[in-house]
């Protein structure tokens, strides 16, 4: 399938941002990295398992009125690397945006282990989280060195 019968399978947009090539099944924790899931003020289309020949499937994401900040996008890294940003402005693709993960993610989301130095009010410290494999996102804390998962760190964006 062609990238852009597979971009028809979402109705076109005016103005915001789509992001592509999600793995299948992570959309939800896009929504939930992004705070779009529960109280969102925008219109947001989710189209899940599309055929993709990078991916095999991918799911999809359609915000509208709202482009992606560059700390957003470095949220998105963290469940989505492979995805690809599209910006929208009156209905054509303004802006591709990149996302990587780096080495270690820097302020994005708060270790999940709760006796973490981290959490200490009075030790105001970075929130630095190292990247161990970048494949399967294996995260660990640069302090206490615990491995985080992915569905709990969601619920602990910064
Ligand atoms: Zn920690």
């Amino acid at each position: 399938m062609s990238n852009e019968s597979s971009m028809r399978r979402v109705t076109a947009i005016r103005n915001g941002t789509v992001i592509d090539h999600i793995p299948a099944g992570g959309a939800l924790r896009v929504l939930d990295l992004l705070g779009l899931r529960d109280g969102a003020s925008v219109p947001v289309s989710l189209v899940m398992n599309v055929p993709s020949k990078k991916l095999g499937s991918k799911d999809i994401i359609k915000v509208e009125d709202r482009e992606l900040t560059g700390d957003e996008l470095a949220r998105l890294a963290l469940v989505a690397a492979s995805a690809s940003v599209a910006i929208i402005r009156a209905y054509t693709v303004a802006e591709k945006r990149e996302i990587s993960l780096g080495d270690e993610v820097v302020n994005v989301v708060r270790c999940t282990f709760s006796n973490c130095i981290t959490q200490h009010p009075r030790e105001p410290l970075p929130h630095r989280l190292r990247v161990v494999d970048r494949a399967e996102v294996h995260l660990r804390c640069h302090y206490c060195g615990r491995p985080q998962d992915l569905d709990a760190l969601v619920k602990n964006v910064i």
